[in-house]
């Protein structure tokens, strides 16, 4: 059998980890031939060890630079630097799958490129169909390239709308596990600190998603990644509490028929589904044991105790650049908060008031797109100085 050949941006970070665990699993049939990380070099030389990898991309200069000279690569290998490098990799010649994991937007140019050379595109990186769904599935469609989402909600969806008519699609339900204060009386909601706010109850994830998780701007970003994966319209893209995080998605028909996905809260799941697509083997994980599990809840989500989600279905019910500077906003508010500047209840104020700033227009080109988010975190940042004259 032919191995499949897998790129993997962002090697280093919780996607990344995950993934290496299903390519141990299945060296028989999924082969690393590049790696990139931000600026872990010392990990990615690691990496590069253990699967034989000879393509790898550093992308901040410093790190780059000094992992040229470190000497930890052996000779021959080819190590790029850059957005430039990443962008090598995404198309290397050999690569079957390229998988982009990668932090924020970083990965959109990687991406866009691993379209445009035909590849199967696993998308771990949300931001990158919020910012620019409308050209990342243009060009999917025009290169006859493939996404495959990474994402467990969306993978979920995937697999659920799999053979199945998108016409007979009614609307689609994410769960949502309501994260680290779900159970908190709404009053103490004021004193979260950003060590309460990274402690995910379900999942073990990076900072940024941990506490987007807390206030549900994750599940809004996924609803905007939804629409734009399955081609809904925004009132067909809902959530839904469950705190077990075991199903993690609801397809209804129209003729009432429900479809749901469910294993364990880990992404080794999703990851082994889009690199081995349509192949189903044995997962790097067990499966769900149905005899040790104790039930299965759902309960409707509450938009005034998480305000971000209700901003999210606003922007994307308002359409054109107004998801990107959702998610700009959102994005510097959440670095304030972690960095100690502004309280947890200030993050939803602060894109509030971001998105009432912002012009929303529809992007006729990526540049445009680009320029609207950038925009976006000047305003989120003045709101930033804004709120702290004002304590
Ligand atoms: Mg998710």
């Amino acid at each position: 059998m032919k191995k499949r050949r897998v790129v993997l941006l962002g090697a280093t970070g919780s996607i990344g980890e995950n993934t290496l665990r299903v390519l141990a699993a299945h060296r028989d049939r999924l082969e690393l031939v590049g790696i990139a990380a931000r600026s872990n070099w010392q990990r990615l030389a690691a990496i590069a060890k253990e699967f034989n990898v000879r393509h790898v991309g550093v992308f901040e200069n410093g790190a780059y630079a000094a992992a040229r000279a470190s000497g930890a690569f052996v000779p021959g290998t080819a190590l790029v630097g850059g957005v430039a490098g990443l962008v090598e990799l995404a198309q290397l010649p050999q690569a079957d799958v390229v998988l982009v994991a990668v932090v924020g937007t970083t990965g959109l140019e990687p991406a866009l490129a691993a379209l445009a050379a035909g590849k199967r595109l696993a998308l771990a990186s949300k931001e990158i169909l919020v910012l620019a769904g409308k050209f990342v599935t243009a060009s999917a469609r025009a290169h006859g390239a493939t996404i495959l989402p990474v994402d467990s909600e969306h993978n979920a969806v995937f697999q659920c709308l799999e053979g199945h008519p998108g016409a007979g699609v009614r609307r689609i339900l994410l769960t949502a596990s309501g994260g680290a204060f779900r159970d908190w009386p709404e009053e103490r909601l004021a004193e979260v600190t950003p060590a309460d706010a990274l402690k995910h109850p379900n999942w073990a994830m990076g900072p940024k998603i941990t506490v987007d998780s807390a206030t549900l701007a994750n599940k809004g970003l996924e609803l905007i990644e939804l629409q734009w994966l399955f081609g809904l319209k925004p009132e067909q893209c809902g959530a839904v509490l469950h705190p077990q995080s075991i199903v993690h998605c609801l397809v209804e028909f129209h003729d009432g028929g429900m479809l749901a996905q469910l294993s364990p809260p880990s992404m080794t799941f999703p990851i082994q589904h889009a690199l081995l697509h349509p192949e189903r083997v044995k997962g790097a994980e067990p499966p769900l044991d149905l005899t040790r599990m104790v039930a299965l809840e759902f309960r409707p989500v509450d938009e005034r105790r998480f305000p971000l989600l209700r901003l999210a279905r606003q922007a994307m019910a308002a359409g054109g650049v107004a998801p990107a500077v959702f998610n700009a906003g959102n994005e510097v508010a959440v670095t304030a908060f972690l960095a100690g500047q502004i309280p947890f209840l200030a993050i939803s104020r602060v894109v509030e008031q971001t998105l009432a700033l912002s012009d929303h227009f529809d992007p006729a080109d990526l540049p445009a797109a680009l320029s609207a988010d950038a925009e976006a975190r000047r305003i989120a940042l003045a709101q930033l100085t804004n709120l702290n004259s004002k304590s």
